[in-house]
């Protein structure tokens, strides 16, 4: 998707700060940062949002939570994070490429985003 923020982010077209890459997935850190750790995780193929999985593309959405534990240890979250994919305009989905926020290094509040 050539209008994509996140698709240009994964072809270096636009900086990111990565914390993890394999085929499938790329993780950076968001530009905004609500916590200590913030870090995006998406499938380098473009799907929407949580609406736009279907039984095709999920394998990456399990791919992804296999790696999601990877990079919370790396990044020292070891009290526990949260996990957040923000869907449609009620959620605040600002960028329509599904991603999956970490969160972590304080204490959560439930209206955290
Ligand atoms: P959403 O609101 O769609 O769930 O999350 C989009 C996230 O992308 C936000 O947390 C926002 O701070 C982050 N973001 C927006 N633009 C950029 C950017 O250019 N680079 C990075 N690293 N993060 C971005
Ligand atoms: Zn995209």
């Amino acid at each position: 998707m050539s209008d994509c923020l996140f698709c240009k982010i994964i072809a270096g077209e636009i900086p990111s700060t990565k914390v993890y890459e394999d085929d499938l997935v790329l993780a950076f850190r968001d530009i905004a940062p609500q916590a200590p750790t913030h870090v995006l995780v998406v499938p380098k193929a473009h799907i929407a949002d949580c609406d736009a999985v279907t039984a095709e593309n999920s394998s990456l959405v399990a791919h992804i939570f296999q790696v999601i534990p990877a990079i919370a240890k790396a990044e020292g979250l070891t009290n526990g994070y949260r996990v957040v994919s923000n869907c449609g305009p009620d959620a605040g989905q600002t960028v329509q490429h599904l991603h999956f926020h970490i969160l972590g290094g304080r204490p959560l509040t439930l209206e955290m985003a």
